[in-house]
């Protein structure tokens, strides 16, 4: 394994998930272990975790390189490729604030359901284990799609438990992500994603989605492409 970030190949694994999590889940062993590693198993060189590494794959795909992420001459490459990051995605951000043409949308403060830019306003829309806490995902993947330019694209990781579908988790016990001490509401879960994760993205207007891993079933991320007719 190596990451494609910085080009790593040592690895430290940190435990991440905890038992109340495990059983509102109802996850099995082995998911339990996967879901652990795409969160916890992190580059010893720069400290992405596998799920910001699979991010980095599918924003590796956007920009057509084979490059290590760290090693793409953004000043060239992207100078003219406007970016939005919604919510912190994992540990690329350092990454992602050298590009030429960044914008950050904190999260909650700007509403994945009402995003507060114009149509077409982006060429590239990265978020990182956000949407499982947004009440209506499709409705803001189509937000997504909007603030995206023609021929643009939406790149993206949820936890997806890959051996069953996606689940509301409305009318279940409330289930919270981050640090267990501290539940907010902010980061209550709303949808378990599954194997039909991609579904949301076809639905919210997306025609076409690739799927990047890194040591399957750990961190799966979507690259999402709004149509150039669009
Ligand atoms: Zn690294």
């Amino acid at each position: 394994m190596r990451c494609t970030i910085c080009g790593s190949q040592n690895f430290v694994q940190n435990h991440v998930l905890w038992d109340g999590l495990v059983s509102e889940w109802q996850l099995a062993p082995h998911e339990a272990r996967y879901i652990n590693a795409q969160q916890g198993t992190a580059c010893a060189h720069c400290g992405a975790n596998l799920r910001s590494i699979a991010l980095a794959d599918a924003m590796r795909a956007f920009l057509g390189t084979d490059l290590l992420l760290a090693q793409v001459n953004v000043q060239e490459r992207c100078a003219n490729m406007a970016t939005l990051e919604i919510n912190e995605a994992g540990t690329l951000t350092p990454f992602l604030r050298t590009l030429p043409r960044y914008t950050f949308g904190a999260y909650p403060e700007v509403d994945m359901h009402a995003l507060p830019y114009a149509d077409g306003s982006f060429d590239l829309v990265l978020h990182s284990d956000t949407l499982e806490h947004v009440q209506h995902p499709v409705h803001a993947l189509r937000e997504c799609w909007r603030v995206l330019r023609p021929g643009g694209a939406l790149a993206f990781t949820v936890p997806i438990v890959v051996g069953r579908m996606s689940r509301s988790r409305d009318g279940l016990a409330p289930s919270y992500h981050g640090n267990p001490a501290t539940d907010t509401q902010d980061y209550i879960v709303h949808t378990e994603f599954g194997a039909d994760a991609w579904t949301h993205v076809m639905q919210a207007g997306f025609k076409r989605v690739e799927l990047h891993t890194v040591e399957f079933p750990n961190a799966v991320s979507m690259l999402a492409r709004k149509d150039a007719g669009a």
